[in-house]
């Protein structure tokens, strides 16, 4: 997989089609710092740094309008000239029922206590993974899907479902269970009004499930910054911004995941939502990793070592870890 050349990009955000952003969407913050100027596309969309917290998203970001031309008319065919591989809508949903699958085993199943009677998914694609809860279940399934033909794929399965943005869906006084937010809340365009609002649809005792891609793993793994930048994501997570806006919107993760294909998943319940503090050390970290990245991608050169900074993490976490098994 290798950029796109310049020439041969078959779609462009317009000025018209982009905003700016103005304050950092987790902690306030106005200090932003240019990190690339293009994706893996050959996009010209500018992803930021911020410089209070260390959250890494697109400024100025697609318009909603714009996303929806994008989506439309550009999206499948980008990602098939990248990867080289058509894109199947019987594979896209054999990979949603293994997903499906493996999350029920992994991180749902063992939570539920079988009172349980509604689920919300939020973001739900062609519904595979909320039909695969409702009837394992007995749930009665919610979708929130905003593209037509994924949205009538979930209907034909008998599912209820809201054709909108989530940021338009409301549920009236109805909460739900189980909530999920399944590969989605890289794509929404304001992640903690997004996180706060599922706050209040659930309930007091329910179990809400939401992963995001680990962006520093990808940038590590990838080891070329554009390579991990897609303008379908207005926002890059790591492990340490998900977990400020998860305490942020009222979530106790009762379960991380990390998993190999560079996600982490959280598994939460319903907690009094805290006041954050941003850490500008991590977003300086950040920052020198991905300069870290830059500079030795442009040499040419894969270093063999560990990142600036992980040494000296690793052994933090060994300390921790030998205390912790210290006691009794
Ligand atoms: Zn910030």
């Amino acid at each position: 997989m290798s950029p796109m050349p310049r020439d041969e990009r078959p779609f462009a955000f317009d000025d018209d089609d982009l905003e700016p952003v103005g304050a950092c969407n987790l902690c306030g913050g106005r200090r932003f710092t240019a990190v690339s100027r293009s994706d893996r596309y050959a996009l010209e969309v500018t992803t930021v740094l911020c410089e209070g917290c260390g959250l890494v998203f697109l400024d100025p970001r697609p318009s909603a309008a714009a996303y929806r031309r994008f989506y439309r008319d550009a999206y499948r065919p980008l990602v098939e000239r990248y990867t080289g591989r058509r894109s199947d809508p019987a594979g896209l949903e054999a990979d949603q029922r293994t997903y499906a699958r493996k999350l029920d085993r992994r991180l749902i199943r063992p939570r539920l206590h079988g009172g349980e009677r509604t689920l919300l998914d939020v973001g739900a694609s062609t519904g595979v993974v909320a039909e695969h809860f409702a009837r394992r279940y007995g749930l009665r399934a919610t979708c929130v899907e905003p593209a037509p033909a994924e949205a009538a794929a979930a209907r034909r399965r008998g599912l209820e479902v809201a054709e909108c943005q989530v940021e338009d869906f409301d549920p009236g006084p109805r909460r739900f269970d189980v909530v999920l937010l399944c590969q989605t809340v890289d794509h929404l365009l304001d992640v903690g009004g997004v996180l706060a609002r599922i706050h209040d649809w659930l309930a007091d005792d329910g179990l809400f499930f939401v992963d995001a891609v680990d962006f520093r793993a990808v940038l590590r793994s990838l080891h070329r910054l554009s390579a991990a930048l897609h303008a379908d994501h207005p926002y890059y997570l790591t492990r340490e911004t998900m977990d400020l806006y998860l305490r942020r919107a009222g979530f106790e993760v009762v379960a991380l995941n990390v998993s190999t294909v560079f996600h982490l998943d959280y598994v939460c319940r319903k907690a009094a939502p805290q006041p954050i503090a941003a850490d500008p050390g991590f977003a300086r970290a950040l920052y020198d990793e991905i300069r870290w990245v830059q500079a030795t991608h442009q040499l040419g050169t894969k270093p063999s070592g560990p990142p600036p900074g992980a040494l000296r993490r690793l052994r933090r976490r060994l300390a921790g870890l030998l205390r912790r098994s210290d006691r009794p």
